[in-house]
């Protein structure tokens, strides 16, 4: 299976601050990777440098085999943990927006996503609840035709209808092609729909691996293993 995704030898430091420490890891179309870790483990940086939203320190980020620029975002759809949402934007205005700022966003699929989401495109943001906003946020980044897609906390702060809802969307929007990387600290609600997992710890891959593997060697839930490791 190709690598669509490589990382090798990442470093990213904020001043003295290593928030990553020579990362390697590879991702392989056709799987969904859990980035599990605590806050403050490197989880949004490496992430954002995959998005080129931040520079790294150190190593290199290859996405379809070239190094990460300006040219690669289009491969990459990245929803931040922010609420980057503007409360006064309806939802039909925020796919207009992200159609003029993305060319590979799909409008009509997003209004059919939210619709889905019991979100009416006539709604403005400040009149969504916190786990609204959430499904909102995660449409607007399945709406983009990319090959990576890249979630930051996803089920952050929502509820557990919403928390299913997102999750179910993101497996949906999944196929072959693609790769699908969402992190979080909240491991129980993600295990099920992941192949893969990843264990940052201080900005050090502490553990990875094929999700069934790693529970029938161990003979634990990837939680357990979760709760061991940190
Ligand atoms: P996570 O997403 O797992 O919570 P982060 O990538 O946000 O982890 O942070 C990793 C480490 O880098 C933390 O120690 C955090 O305090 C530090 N860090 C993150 N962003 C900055 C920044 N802009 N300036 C200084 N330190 C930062």
């Amino acid at each position: 299976m190709e690598n669509i995704l490589k990382v090798e030898e990442l470093t990213k430091k904020y001043f003295n601050k290593v928030a990553l420490d020579k990362v390697s890891i590879s991702f392989e179309q056709g799987k969904i990777y859990g980035l599990l870790g605590p806050n403050g483990s490197g989880k949004t940086t490496l992430m954002k440098v995959i998005a080129g939203l931040h520079k790294q320190t150190s190593g290199q980020v290859f996405v379809n085999g070239n190094p990460i620029s300006y040219k690669t975002k289009k491969d990459v759809a990245f929803m931040p943990t922010e609420d980057f949402l503007y409360p006064w934007m309806k939802a039909k205005t925020l796919g207009k927006y992200f159609s003029d700022m993305y060319k590979d966003f799909n409008r009509a699929k997003f209004i059919n996503l939210i619709e889905k989401l019991e979100i009416s495109k006539e709604n403005k943001v400040s009149e969504l609840s916190t786990g609204l906003k959430g499904r909102l946020k995660v449409a607007l980044a399945i709406a983009r035709d990319a090959s990576i897609y890249m979630f930051d906390e996803p089920l952050n702060g929502l509820d557990p209808i919403s928390r299913e809802k997102v999750m179910n969307l993101i497996s949906e929007a999944f196929n072959e092609n693609k790769v699908i990387i969402i992190s979080s600290h909240l491991v129980s609600e993600l295990e099920t729909y992941l192949d893969e997992v990843v264990f940052l710890k201080n900005g050090i891959i502490e553990l990875k691996g094929d999700a069934e593997s790693m529970r029938e060697e161990n003979g634990k839930s990837i939680e357990a293993l979760y709760k061991e490791v940190y």
